[in-house]
């Protein structure tokens, strides 16, 4: 058998490795290492400048706290001129003999794919095919973590629950990939009368939401109303428009599931007295203190 020394096993090492000095100045790396950054010379190099700005801040930090025997791992961005990537980055720090430095002794992973995956899952699970506005699990999410914040801000919010008028007809009348089109138009009008701290999302087939931070009913009136408004104009020949039924939140003791349920009412009667408009929800928060009130005495 071939005798293979440690310089062998180094070079020929499938992993990234790559042995740094305490600055992060790269003294030694093997093929692999040059192959997963895409680079051709390492040597002499600072590793840090290697990756972004968030990955090198986090490599200084934890460098300086790697103390013998312990190890840390991180998921890193790196971008060359060859390209832009991930790796998975873990080191360990060796002490040096008496007259040596401590070195860093670190290992790369290429984990490009997986993060792309990733982010590929991520984009499926919080944007809408379709409209590309936020689906129902992100758009709850988002306003959920909006309810959280509103117990410390006590700004008062508004949701909105939005359903096309008669989509079913207009499916039969122009077809189904029409009817396709037509929620993407229908999302694209939308989403130009919202601001950028507004959270919209698709919540059924043709069904939208949409959280109004900081504003009023009143206002929040004002703003569904100049969205049937700018679909009728828009839709003006196919005669498409959008029903929309608001409540507000201004209680912590409130929650987004009862708010949506609460608009859902309202939207209930704007269906039942001619559609194509927005009305605001009659029903007050009945909050559990409220409740608790009740029951006692
Ligand atoms: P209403 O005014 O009472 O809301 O009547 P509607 O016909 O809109 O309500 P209904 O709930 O009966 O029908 C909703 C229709 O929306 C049925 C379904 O075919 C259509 N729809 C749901 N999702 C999609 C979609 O992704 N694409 C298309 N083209 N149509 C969809
Ligand atoms: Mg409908
Ligand atoms: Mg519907």
């Amino acid at each position: 058998m071939e005798d293979v020394g440690f310089k062998d096993v180094f070079e020929r090492c499938p992993s990234g490795i790559v042995i740094t000095d305490y600055r992060l100045k790269i003294i030694d790396a093997n093929e692999a290492a040059h192959r997963v950054l895409s680079m051709d010379s390492l040597l002499g190099r600072s590793l840090a400048e290697i990756f972004d700005e968030v990955s090198k801040v986090h490599m200084m930090t934890f460098s300086q706290y790697l103390s013998s025997g312990r190890k840390l791992c991180l998921d890193c961005r790196f971008s060359t001129s060859e390209m832009d990537g991930w790796c998975e980055l873990s080191a360990t720090k060796v002490k040096g003999n008496n007259t040596e430095e401590d070195v860093i002794i670190w290992s790369l992973a290429d984990i490009s794919i997986h993060k792309r995956r990733e982010s590929e899952l991520e984009n499926l699970a919080y944007y809408d095919g379709l409209t590309g506005v936020y689906t129902r699990y992100y758009f709850l999410h988002l306003a959920n973590l909006h309810m959280d914040k509103f117990g410390i801000e006590k700004q008062p919010f508004c949701v909105l629950v939005l359903d096309l008028d008669k989509f079913k007809q207009i499916n039969d009348r122009y077809g189904h990939s029409k009817g396709d089109e037509i929620l993407q138009n229908f999302a694209s009008i939308t989403k130009d009368k919202l601001r950028k701290s507004d959270l919209f999302g698709r919540i059924g087939g043709e069904e939208f939401a949409i959280l109004l931070p900081n504003t009023t009913e009143r206002v929040s009136l004002a703003i569904a109303n100049r969205i049937c408004h700018e679909v009728e104009r828009f839709f003006v020949q196919m005669k498409i428009t959008v029903s929309i039924g608001i409540a507000s939140i201004f209680d912590r003791q409130d929650s987004i599931k009862n708010a949506l349920e609460r608009a859902d009412v309202a939207l209930y009667d704007v269906k039942r007295n001619g559609r194509n408009h927005a009305l605001l929800s009659s029903t007050k928060v009945r909050t559990t203190n409220e409740f608790n009130n009740r029951r006692e005495r």
